[in-house]
């Protein structure tokens, strides 16, 4: 594998930090608790969008493109950090929201991410709930198309084989830093939705043969659906690689237990996760996917499967601007108390 033959703008701060998490460690008594803190790639909060913005944003501007088109949940991530990327290379953006949790809260709904969409300067549009999202992206392309604009669209999340090379390069960044630091990683933990992530890293540590194993916390789809679409897109990327037949189905496993009531809506495992990284670690989770990702991993930890004496990566994938989204979550009750 030789990433440097795929075309990158390079933007994103790298590497990004990997630390222990001395007092987490401590409070779940299991196994040694590492992080890669991705929520710190440096543009708009952070975030795993932008290892794969880097490519495909690059895809855009070698197509001419001057305006791009993506689409996410109303408190999207990804959309957040292509707004923030595009504004930086001086192209318009364009985003369609899916309700995909029919929140009426105002903070849901305006605020966190889709305040800051329209900060970078993007424009927005609300679609309902259940639609064809991609089917909507084509639709919205073809219009600015049709107008004269040069469009180039990025699927959800910007799970594709372009956008997924940015976890190939973050596998080999984490095995990098391991060999240096001489830490030996036994699971590498992580949310997974659009699937790039996960897809991005089974074929970067397969390509390098680091035989650690990845495990996937669903936020969406049940297990065999999250898995297969994993798998798919691991297949493309590794034959976009030149390494057809390098990922096999069972090098992708995600657990679904930790979704809850559905994609966005909040579980006490979730909040508990995001109040024990804040005050034991200071470090800032998200609802959405880093909450439910480390609600899996405590739970993991709790239940025995992660062991003492064993080395265990949570890579936070970003998302602490959607918790603007959600204040309503938390309940800081005694907390706050008013001078008379
Ligand atoms: C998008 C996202 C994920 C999931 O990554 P995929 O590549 O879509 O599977 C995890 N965490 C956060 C914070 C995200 O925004």
């Amino acid at each position: 594998m030789h990433l440097a033959r795929f075309p990158r703008v390079r933007l994103a701060h790298l590497p990004t930090p990997l630390e222990r998490l001395d007092r987490l460690t401590e409070a779940l008594g299991g196994p040694d608790i590492w992080i890669k803190r991705d929520d710190c790639t440096g543009l708009s909060t952070g975030g795993n969008k932008t290892r794969k913005l880097e490519f495909l944003m690059a895809e855009a501007l070698d197509q001419g493109a001057d305006i791009v088109v993506t689409q996410g949940a109303t408190q999207s991530n990804h959309a957040r950090q292509t707004a923030a990327f595009a504004a930086r290379l001086g192209m318009d953006c364009h985003i369609l929201l899916e309700d995909r949790t029919g929140s009426n809260d105002p903070n849901y709904n305006h605020n966190g991410n889709v305040f800051l969409d329209h900060l970078h300067g993007a424009t927005t549009e609300r679609c309902a709930g259940g639609l064809d999202m991609a089917a909507e992206l084509d639709r919205s392309a073809q219009s600015f198309l049709a107008n004269g604009r040069k469009p180039y669209a990025i699927p959800g999340g910007g799970s594709n084989a372009t956008g997924a090379l940015g976890y190939v390069g973050a596998a080999q960044e984490l095995m990098q830093q391991a060999d240096e630091q001489g830490l030996v990683i036994d699971h590498l933990v992580h949310a997974t939705g659009s699937a790039g992530t996960q897809a991005g890293l089974v074929v970067g540590l397969k390509g390098i043969n680091a035989r650690v194993p990845v495990l996937g916390i669903g936020v969406r789809a049940p297990k065999p659906k999250q898995e297969e679409n994993v798998f798919k897109l691991a297949c493309a990327t590794a034959e976009k690689l030149g390494l057809p037949g390098l990922v096999e189905r069972d090098d992708i496993v995600a657990d679904t237990s930790y979704v809850g009531g559905g994609y966005g809506i909040a579980t006490p495992a979730m909040v508990e996760a995001i109040e024990m990284f804040a005050r034991l670690e200071g470090i800032l989770l998200d609802p959405v996917y880093s909450g439910k990702g480390a609600a899996g991993l405590i739970d993991l930890i709790r239940q025995g499967h992660f062991k003492r004496g064993e080395t265990v990566v949570f890579l936070h994938t970003g998302g602490s601007a959607g918790l603007f989204g959600y204040t309503g979550i938390f309940d800081f009750g005694a907390q706050s108390a008013e001078a008379a």
